[in-house]
Formats: C-alpha cells, structure tokens, sequence
C-alpha cells in the first residue's frame, strides 16, 4: 500500500487560518514537510512521533531544491507514509504546489489538495484593508512580483526574459486592486511598470510584511508615486503582498489587528504547562505575541499518591474538603477515578475552592464549591470559612510545597487539618535556551509571573536575572515579594484583580501608559 501527499494550505500565519481538514491531515500523518512560511505552531499537530522535515525558502536561498522536495514527498509515500505537506497560505498560489502535484502524478502517487486561506488576500485583511468594495473595487488579482526565479536561481534564464514575456500594459489594468506577491525586491519595477502603463503617481499603494502574524505584521501605507522610496527608507522587506489601488484608503478606518492594546508586545507565559495555553490565548487576542515558556510541570507527589489515597479512603469522616488549585483539584479526581468511585463519595462533605480557575477545575467535574473567599489568598479563605471550626476535620489536597497560611489559619480556628500533597511541581527545563537567547536580543518586552513558584522556577530555570528593560508583571503582591527576593528588583506591574483578568487588565494599561 502507498500512502498519499496532502498538499496543505498552512494559511498566512496566524495558526487559526489552517483549515479543519489541514489540521486533520497533520494530525494523521507520519511525515510532516514544511516551510518557513507555516506557521511553527502548527507542527503541534502533528504527533510526536512523526517526521518533521524543513525545507523553507528564503528569497534566494532555497533549503532544499525543489527537485528533491518533490522526490522526498513521493518516496516516503510510496513508503507506505502519510505525507503533510505543509505549504504557505494556498499551496496553489504561487506555492509550486501544483508541481509538486504533476510530479507526483507522473509516480502515481495519489494527493488531496487541501486549500488555504492565501496571503494575498489574509494580509491586506489583517491591517484593515478588503480587497473589494462596493464603491472602490469590484474587482483584484493576484499577480507575481518575481516570475520564475528558480530558472534564474539555476541559471537558464537570459536576463531580461521574464520581463519580456510579462505584458504590463495588461497587467496594469487587469483589476482595480492589484495584490502582488515577492514583489518587494522587484518593487521599483512593478511600480515603474504600472506607472508607464497609466496608473496614477497618487494611486493608494500599501505593503503588508508578515501579514498575521501576532506581533510582527507591518504595513506601510504611501502612493505608486512615492512607495519605492518609502520602501527603502524603511528597510522594508519580504516576505510582503503589495496592495495597488483605492481599496487601501479604508485602512484608516478598518485597521483591527495591528492596533489592539498589546499588538506587537512579545509577552513571555510562565505558567505549568497546562495552564499556559489559555493565558497565551487571551494574549494573543490583544494582540500580544506570546512567548509560552512552561516553567513548571505538575508531577505525582514524592510519596506517590499514598497519603492522598489514605485521605480519600475515609473522605467521608471530613467537613471540609478546601481546594487550593487547579492541578489539586485534577489529582484528586483522578485518584478518586483510580479507585473505581465518582463525586458521589462527596457525601455531605462541604467543598471550598480558592479562585476562579479553581472553581471552574471542579465544575469540570460537576461539582459546585460551597464557599470561595472574597480575596483569592489561601489566608482569607483560612479566615472566611464559615461556621465554628472547632473539632472540625478538614481535607487540604495540596501542591507538596503548600501555602502553610492556610493550614495555620484553619488551625488556630480549631479544626484538625489533613493538608495532604497531591502533586508537586517540577522545573521543566525546555524552552529556557530559546528564552535566553531572546532576552539576549531584546527581543522580550515583559515577562508574567502568576505565582511564587513560577519567579524562583524562572531564575532557576534561565540560570540569570532579567536584562533591565524587561517589564516584570506579577499577579499579586505575594508573587511581587517573591520577585523583590529572588529577581532583585520591584515588579513594573502588579495585577489590581489577582486573576490572569486582571494580569491581562494591568498589562493593557501599562502599555497604553507607555505609548503615550
Ligand atoms: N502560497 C502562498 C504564496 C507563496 S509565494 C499564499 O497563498 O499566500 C510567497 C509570497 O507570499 C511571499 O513572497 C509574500 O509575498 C507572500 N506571503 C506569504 N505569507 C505572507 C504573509 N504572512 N504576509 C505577507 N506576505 C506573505
């Protein structure tokens, strides 16, 4: 049996434009090949056991030669392998994918062609500009600005044929938008060209470089007449779509993407791994380029689970059972699972939980908290509890380094504690390199903490303090003392509301402070 090639649009950078159907292809296959072009995140989806192969482009520098891309897609499908073949924006739009398709007919390879959502049309969408419109244009095409480069990369093109065999006077007129893609080294001639061929010195002309992408999209706006030297006087550079034509007027009013409140901020997430891909999320959708360094991972507790075993055997004989965490929350059902029972054991047991996403972890399991303190501290929940505690026993599932505030406080109210570990955290050591390295390039504009243990993981883990111009957010004052101890400087910022909303909240504020 030969496996097949599904030639994959990866869209134009942001990873939400992949297609369901992309994503499915890449979640099956064995063997992923991609380009600089897809967005990295998207090899997430593949399984960790398939083959990753890189065979990005650069303008003049190609990784691989296309001929032994093609002969790579096609030997490991007649290998039996299910082949991803990841391509930019729409793998046939100018993405050599339908030579790959024809070669791989010749070797009777079967393909599925997936589609993408293209760049020509995402960028100029993403910095507010429609490629149609009722009273500007009603029509675009989509046009090469670099015609056959790899016959000049190879040598066989006699200078100036590709010129020859495009005919401007057709292409300057060919829509109302024009939308050229590897145009930006060509620029002056494109420009020159629509230009000698009648369209206006003022026409609107609008560059969009790494269009979707969180924190890197640019754009730069002038005329046909003006924006060659705009170009150079910016240093602007590939990979861009230029966009021709009235339709960019309307970015002054449609800009979204590339003004949101953090758009550009690379945000670094220092959360356990579970955790930080929402936080990443909500960043992402101000904007903001999220750095996820996942720090800390949560990991059995050293006595593997025994004393959370014994507790839970007798759950029963408690009044309260006080969670602290999201991760002790999912300990404690997963063990309650292992031993073949359900919420039921409950019983009349009250529950109490420190935070919303603590809440929301038992909701999970269809469990509503009896109580939660008004302060998301382990101290006012100590202190709020209702009811005499006195002779009261109570059930403390807990991270093995535990907030003894808590159990002190329930203490000297006279209830016994049973504070028991349930899981602990470890450092998890992947990603510092990479972090280190872009702290080195200044490439960090601020890094979160939302816990103690996330600032002493981070030192621990990077080896090094921050350089002085990373801004430092912490979720609450007890994160910030932390930060003063172990960073040896006072946190820029620290959440109002001690909840990754109010994190979120301060970030936006002090950056909008900033740019003013
Ligand atoms: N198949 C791709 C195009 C490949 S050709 C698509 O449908 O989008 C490569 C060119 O695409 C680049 O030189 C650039 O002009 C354009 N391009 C691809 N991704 C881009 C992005 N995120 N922002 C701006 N231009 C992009």
């Amino acid at each position: 049996m030969t496996g097949t090639v599904y030639l994959i649009g990866a869209g134009p950078g942001d990873p939400k434009l992949i297609t369901v159907g992309g994503a499915e292809a890449l979640k099956r296959a064995d063997v992923v090949v991609y380009d600089r072009l897809a967005h990295p995140r998207l090899l997430d989806y593949a399984h960790l056991g398939a083959e990753r192969v890189y065979v990005g482009k650069q303008a003049d520098r190609h990784a691989m030669r296309q001929d032994d891309i093609n002969a790579l897609l096609a030997d490991r499908a007649l290998a039996g392998l299910s082949v991803a073949r990841l391509k930019g924006g729409d793998p046939f739009v100018f993405g050599r994918g339908g030579e790959e398709a024809e070669f791989l007919r010749e070797r009777n390879v079967s393909f599925v062609v997936i589609p993408g959502v293209t760049s020509a049309i995402a960028a100029p969408a993403y910095a507010g500009i429609p490629v149609t419109h009722r009273d500007l244009a009603s029509s675009f095409a989509v046009i090469t600005g670099h015609e056959r480069d790899d016959n000049r990369e190879s040598g066989t093109r006699a200078p100036g044929e590709a010129e020859q065999r495009r005919r401007w006077d057709k292409i300057a007129h060919a829509a109302d938008t024009l939308l050229f893609l590897m145009g930006v080294e060509n620029l002056d001639e494109i420009a020159g060209n629509l230009l000698a061929n009648g369209r206006g010195a003022d026409t609107p002309v609008a560059l969009v470089r790494w269009g979707t992408w969180a924190g890197q999209q640019q754009t730069l706006v002038g005329t046909l007449g003006g924006i060659v030297d705009a170009v150079r006087a910016a240093k602007f550079s590939a990979p861009a779509v230029t966009i021709v034509g009235d339709v960019v007027t309307l970015r002054e009013r449609l800009r979204w993407f590339d003004n949101a409140p953090l758009f550009g901020k690379r945000i670094v997430v220092t959360r356990a791994r579970e955790q930080a891909s929402d936080f990443a999320e909500r960043l992402r959708t101000l904007g903001a380029d999220p750095i996820e360094f996942p720090l800390i991972q949560t990991a059995p507790p050293p006595d593997n689970y025994a004393a959370l075993d014994a507790a839970l055997a007798h759950l029963d004989t408690y009044q309260w059972v006080c969670f602290a965490s999201a991760p002790a929350v999912r300990a404690f059902f997963d063990r309650l699972s292992v031993m073949g029972r359900d919420t039921r054991a409950f019983g009349a047991v009250h529950i109490a939980a420190v935070g919303p996403a603590t809440a929301d972890a038992l909701r999970t399991y269809g469990v509503n908290p009896d109580f939660q303190p008004s302060v998301l501290t382990g101290a006012a929940l100590a202190e709020e509890l209702p009811g005499d505690l006195a002779n009261t026993r109570l059930f403390l599932p807990r991270a093995l380094e535990g907030d003894e505030a808590l159990t002190d406080g329930l203490q000297s109210r006279g209830a016994s504690v049973d504070a028991v570990p349930a899981y602990q955290t470890q450092i998890d050591g992947a990603g510092a390199d990479l972090v280190r390295e872009r702290l080195g390039l200044g490439a960090i504009d601020a890094v979160t903490f939302t816990s103690s243990s996330t600032v002493k993981n981070f030192v621990a883990a990077l080896g090094t303090g921050l350089p002085p111009g990373v801004v430092v957010a912490c979720i609450g004052p007890s994160t910030a003392k932390t930060a003063v101890e172990v960073l040896g400087r006072a946190p820029d910022i620290v959440a109002e509301a001690h909840t990754v909303d109010g994190l979120l909240a301060s970030l936006t504020a002090y950056f909008a402070a900033q740019a003013q």
